[in-house]
């Protein structure tokens, strides 16, 4: 059965980065949609409709990022276990990535990097400073806070109160984190987290 890490939290909250860390000390892949997306071609059909919302940091339909991300868990070495980083992320995609786990036997792990906003804002800003995502501009960055907060943290709330939620200070260095995040396995979940 396998096991996939789902790392949770707003932008800037370090997930991409325990993401990688986790997938290499696990040798497993690190499944980012938000990576998926980006290697699109900006000139093709899809591409032109996904940069016109993923740059101003608008979500793409739940549909489109469905279906990503049930192509690439089919795929061989996807079997034993991912890291997922950037699915589910709204309310709705949630029973859909619930079905697929149930259809194709996999264990999500869930786990909250929590991280005051102040701390995600300064992140995000040093970012943009060093790897020139478009999506990283001073106003995008303000716009994806606010959609995160509008779509993604109800889904977050909603795993915390059916107790399906691991969180972890993730204030801390990036191995830290990834190392807190290892410690957890799908038997950890104590009830009244
Ligand atoms: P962040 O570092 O802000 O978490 P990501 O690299 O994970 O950003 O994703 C970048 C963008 O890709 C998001 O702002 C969103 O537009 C799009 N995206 C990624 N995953 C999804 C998803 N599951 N549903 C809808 N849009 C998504």
């Amino acid at each position: 059965m396998a096991v996939d890490f789902v790392p949770l939290g707003s932008p800037g909250c370090g997930k991409g980065t325990a993401s990688k860390l986790i997938a290499a000390t696990r040798g497993i892949p690190h499944i980012s949609t938000g990576d998926m997306l980006r290697a699109l071609d900006r000139d093709s059909d899809l591409g032109r409709r996904v940069f016109a919302l993923i740059d101003d940091g608008d979500f793409v339909t739940d549909e489109l990022a469905a279906e990503m991300v049930a192509d690439r868990l089919s795929e061989p070495d996807a079997q034993a276990g991912v890291v997922l980083d950037g699915f589910p992320r709204t309310l709705a995609q949630l029973p859909i990535y619930d079905e697929l786990c149930a259809r194709l036997g996999r264990t999500p792990v869930f786990v909250e990097l929590v991280v005051p906003e102040a701390v995600t804002i300064e992140r995000l800003h040093h970012r943009a400073l060093t790897e020139g995502r478009a999506d990283d501009t001073p106003e995008v960055i303000l716009k994806r806070l606010g959609v995160y907060k509008e779509l993604t943290l109800p889904m977050v709330v909603a795993l915390r109160e059916a107790k399906r939620l691991h969180q972890i200070d993730a204030r801390v260095a990036p191995e830290a984190v990834a190392a807190a995040m290892l410690a957890i396995g799908p038997a950890d979940l104590t009830p009244g987290l």
